[in-house]
C-alpha cells in the first residue's frame, strides 16, 4: 500500500477545499466513507491517493429527515441504519431491502449510502490491476476473456456491470442526488447520475474529482405504492448481484396505475425498463401479464461468451418479482 495522509473533514466545504489543495500541490485525493471499497483498491495499488479525505467526521450527514414533498437522506448514513429505518422500511421498501442485501453485517455497519452508489467496478481484471480501459489501458480483456458476470445491456467498450444494490432502487424511486462542489450545490436526477462507458470509459458517474455526493432526496410515496428489491447471488452472502430487480408499483386496488422497473447486475448503469413499465400501466398484473413483462425485459439483450444465463435469469426474475409484489399482503 502506498503511504497517504488522512484528513478528517469537519464540513463539506473543508472536504472540497482539501481536494482542491491536493490538486494545487500536485497530489491526488480520494474521498472515503466507510472505506470498505476504497481501501481494497488502495491496498492493491489500483487507486494511489496522496491524501484521504474522511467524510465520516462531518456531523449530520447520516440522517433521514422528512421534508415537504418527501424525505432527505444524508449520504453518510450507513447501510445498516438505512435498511432498518422505520420510515424507509414502510414507505421506500425497495431501498431498505436493497440496503439490507449488501455484503455482510460488518460491511453494512461501516459502508455508507454514498460510498455504495459511488463504488468502483468489481470486474476481476480491473481489481487485479490489468491494464484494461478502466485502468487507463487500451483494451477490454473481458470481451474474449472472463465475462460470466458482465453486462448484457449497454456494454462497450467496457462491459462492467454497475455493482451498487442501492442504485437501482434509487432510480426506481425517482431520487435526486445532492452533489456539492466548489461552485455550490446541484441536484442530479438519479437516472442522469450514472454514465455509460461509451460516454466516458474512465468513470461511472457524473461527479467531478472535487465534488461530493452529500445526500439523496426521495419524493413522497403515493398511497397504494408497493415496492421491493429482489437479488440473485451466486452464493448466499458477501457478494454483489448477479442480476437484481428494483420494482415500484403504484396500485389502485388491483390495477397497476404506473410501474418503475430497474435492473441491477446487467449493465454498466442501473438499467431501467420503460417498455416493460408501459406494458403494466393501467393493467391488472396476472401471471400471463407478468410472463409478458419478463419476455419484454430481455428485448435487446446482448450476451457475451459466458453470460448468456443472465438473459433467462433476468426474464424469470422480472416475472417472479412482479407476481410476488402483487400478491404481497
Ligand atoms: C466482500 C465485499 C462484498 C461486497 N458486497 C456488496 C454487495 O453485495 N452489494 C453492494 O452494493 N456492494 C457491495 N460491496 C461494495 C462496497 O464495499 C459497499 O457497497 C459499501 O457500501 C461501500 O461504501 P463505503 O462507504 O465503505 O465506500 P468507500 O469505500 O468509502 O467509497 C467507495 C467509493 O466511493 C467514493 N465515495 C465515498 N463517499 C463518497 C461521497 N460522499 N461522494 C463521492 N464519492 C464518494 C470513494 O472515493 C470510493 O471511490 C462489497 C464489498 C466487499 C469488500
Ligand atoms: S469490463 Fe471494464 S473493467 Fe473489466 S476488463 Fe473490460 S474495461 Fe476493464
Amino acid at each position: 500500500m502506498k503511504t497517504f495522509a488522512n484528513t478528517n473533514a469537519r464540513t463539506l466545504d473543508q472536504a472540497i477545499k482539501t481536494i482542491q489543495q491536493a490538486g494545487k500541490d500536485g497530489q491526488t485525493a480520494s474521498l472515503v466513507g466507510g472505506g470498505s471499497d476504497l481501501l481494497g483498491l488502495v491496498k492493491e495499488f489500483i487507486v494511489k491517493p496522496d491524501v484521504l479525505v474522511n467524510l465520516k467526521t462531518i456531523k449530520g450527514l447520516d440522517q433521514v429527515t422528512p421534508a415537504a414533498g418527501g424525505v432527505n437522506i444524508g449520504g453518510l448514513i450507513t447501510l445498516d441504519s438505512l435498511g432498518s429505518h422505520p420510515l424507509i422500511r414502510s414507505q421506500y421498501t425497495v431501498l431498505a431491502e436493497a440496503a439490507e442485501t449488501v455484503a455482510t453485517p460488518q460491511i453494512r455497519n461501516v459502508g455508507t449510502l454514498a460510498g455504495n452508489v459511488c463504488q468502483r467496478p468489481w470486474c476481476w481484471y480491473f481489481r487485479n490491476g490489468f491494464p484494461c480501459l478502466k485502468n487507463g489501458g487500451e483494451t477490454c480483456f473481458s470481451v474474449i476473456g472472463e465475462n460470466r458476470f458482465h453486462a448484457i445491456f449497454g456494454g462497450g467498450p467496457s462491459y462492467i456491470v454497475h455493482p451498487s444494490d442501492t442504485a437501482p432502487a434509487l432510480v426506481a424511486l425517482d431520487a435526486k442526488f445532492r452533489v456539492v462542489g466548489p461552485s455550490g450545490e446541484r441536484m442530479v436526477p438519479a437516472a442522469e447520475f450514472f454514465v455509460l462507458p461509451r460516454q466516458d470509459v474512465a468513470r461511472e458517474n457524473v461527479l467531478a474529482a472535487d465534488e461530493v455526493l452529500a445526500g439523496v432526496q426521495l419524493p413522497s410515496a403515493s398511497p397504494g405504492r408497493r415496492s421491493t428489491y429482489n437479488k440473485v447471488l451466486d452464493r448466499e452472502a458477501w457478494t454483489h448481484a448477479v442480476v437484481s430487480a428494483a420494482v415500484v408499483l403504484d396500485m389502485d386496488n388491483e390495477i397497476c396505475k404506473s410501474a418503475r422497473i430497474v435492473l441491477g447486475g446487467v449493465a454498466p448503469i442501473p438499467w431501467r425498463l420503460p417498455s416493460v413499465e408501459s406494458i403494466l400501466a393501467g393493467q391488472r398484473i396476472t401471471p400471463e401479464l407478468a410472463a409478458k413483462a419478463g419476455e419484454a425485459a430481455i428485448a435487446g439483450a446482448q450476451k457475451l461468451s459466458k453470460n448468456g444465463y443472465k438473459v433467462s435469469m433476468t426474464k424469470a426474475l422480472v416475472r417472479r418479482t412482479l407476481l410476488a409484489l402483487v400478491t404481497r399482503a
